[in-house]
């Protein structure tokens, strides 16, 4: 490798001896017979302290860089009280790796503000500052946590297409694509494929899954490409089955970010609260009496944006969870109550933003086709997955969490677009 170390694994240990730091050239303060550079890698930054007499051709080298240029520096190190970590290194050996050009089209240091769209467009310079990476570092914990989780708990990690024919949720809000001459569509989610599994005895699945979403909304809380933690699961008794996997996973995930994450949460300013077990729920009705409080509000329409506000300012936990929904305010998968009026499905919402939807599901394709029959469906679309429910179905039901909303409303980002890498909306499908 072209580094002996990182910043953050200098030490004690290393002060007097030789080290090879690489990195980008965050700043160079050249005052003449002396030049300090800050170098930058993933780790931290470092000093290199360059004096012109002892080395006057590495001194011209280096304050010639322009600065995001990419270097490997070599030299002694040694302590100095006045450097931020207690030491500095001072380059014997140079070499410039890559020569970035000026200007840069973003700075990465400064604290000046620069608009969403420029970082965006240079979104590979915007990943180099502190704050925006640490969304991405807490991410990767979030994602690793849920799944250590849910592997506790017996469940297999899937991956189930993402080209198909049919389209689970209704034809409206897919992106169709020319599949060798025939029309396919890329997922909304892997909802039908997540339920064909529950035909296998596999029983136990989640996948960290792709949905593509041809919503033409413009919102601060919806991408056209996500990334969602879904999650089915067999021999359920009811809903509250999967809620306890729901909750589980958001508390042993929250954990582990606070746990893990408390260089990265300190740079985003947030304090994380891990919610106390189980989480409240509220049922639809007594969130609808708590939107009449407010506004008017028919029953039977799924809640929008402004009534789950109204309800999330309402509930003291920041986690609960909205059960017992209208069968009509649910996908036609969900598994209708007793009396048929209510679904057995909920939502999981963090401070009036829902953040899951889940369900117990129809097992039993005579109801299944009476479902898709009585919401104008057509059930030749649905015979692949029909089919899985004919020959052996257990009882199953499953929910699907978005992960760039999870982080936006756990992290208290105004808008989704920062927690993916490259976001897809209206507007945007490059770079
Ligand atoms: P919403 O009502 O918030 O638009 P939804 O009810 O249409 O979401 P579901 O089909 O229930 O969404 O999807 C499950 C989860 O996936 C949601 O709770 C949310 O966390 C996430 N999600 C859904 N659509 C999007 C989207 N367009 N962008 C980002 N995340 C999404
Ligand atoms: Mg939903």
């Amino acid at each position: 490798m072209l580094r002996t170390h990182y910043v953050a694994d200098v030490g004690e240990k290393e002060q007097g001896t030789e080290v090879t730091l690489a990195g980008w050239i965050e700043d160079i303060r050249n005052l003449g017979g002396i030049a300090f550079l800050l170098l930058r890698d993933k780790t931290g930054r470092g000093q290199l302290t360059c004096i012109k007499k002892e080395a006057p051709d590495i001194f011209e080298s280096l304050t010639g860089l322009t600065r995001e240029s990419v270097v490997a520096v070599t030299g002694p190190c040694q302590k100095n009280e006045r450097v931020r970590n207690g030491w500095e290194v001072l380059p014997r050996r140079v070499t410039v790796l890559s020569t970035a050009d000026a200007p840069l089209p973003m700075g990465v240091a400064d604290k000046v503000n620069v608009d969403f769209d420029t970082r965006l467009d240079n979104r590979f310079m915007d990943l180099r500052r502190d704050e925006v990476q640490a969304v991405f570092r807490i991410r990767d914990t979030f994602i690793a946590a849920a799944a250590s989780f849910l592997a506790g708990q017996g469940f297999l990690q899937v991956h189930t297409p993402k080209i198909t024919r049919a389209s689970p949720e209704g034809g409206t809000e897919v992106f169709r694509i020319d599949y060798f001459g025939r029309d396919a569509y890329l997922v909304q989610s892997p909802q039908l494929y997540k339920q064909m599994l529950m035909a296998t005895g596999l029983d136990r699945v989640y996948e960290v899954a792709w949905y593509f979403r041809a919503e033409s909304h413009d919102t601060t809380r919806h991408l056209n490409e996500s990334t969602a933690l879904d999650v089915e699961m067999a021999f359920i008794d009811s809903e509250e089955d999967v809620m306890a996997v729901a909750e589980g996973v958001v508390h042993a995930s929250l954990e582990a970010m606070a746990a893990e994450r408390a260089e990265e949460l300190a740079l985003l300013n947030v304090e994380l609260e891990v919610p106390r077990l189980p989480f409240p729920r509220i049922t639809y009705d007594r969130a609808v009496e708590m939107v009449a409080e407010e506004k008017d509000f028919t029953w039977g329409q799924d809640l929008g944006t402004e009534e789950e506000k109204m309800v999330g300012r309402k509930m003291e936990a920041p986690f609960y969870f909205i059960t017992k929904y209208p069968l009509e305010a649910k996908p036609f998968y969900a598994m209708p109550d007793d009396d048929g009026r209510m679904a057995r499905g909920f939502d999981l919402a963090c401070r009036g933003t829902e953040i899951a939807s889940g369900a117990q599901r129809i097992h039993d394709p005579a109801l299944l086709e009476k479902r898709l029959r009585q919401l104008d469906m057509n059930v030749d679309n649905f015979a692949d997955y029909l089919r899985s429910f004919r020959y052996g179905m257990p009882p199953h039901g499953g929910f699907g969490s978005g992960i760039e909303r999870f982080l936006m409303e756990a992290l208290h980002l105004g808008n989704i677009r920062e927690c993916i890498l490259f976001p897809r909306d209206q507007k945007r499908i490059s770079p």
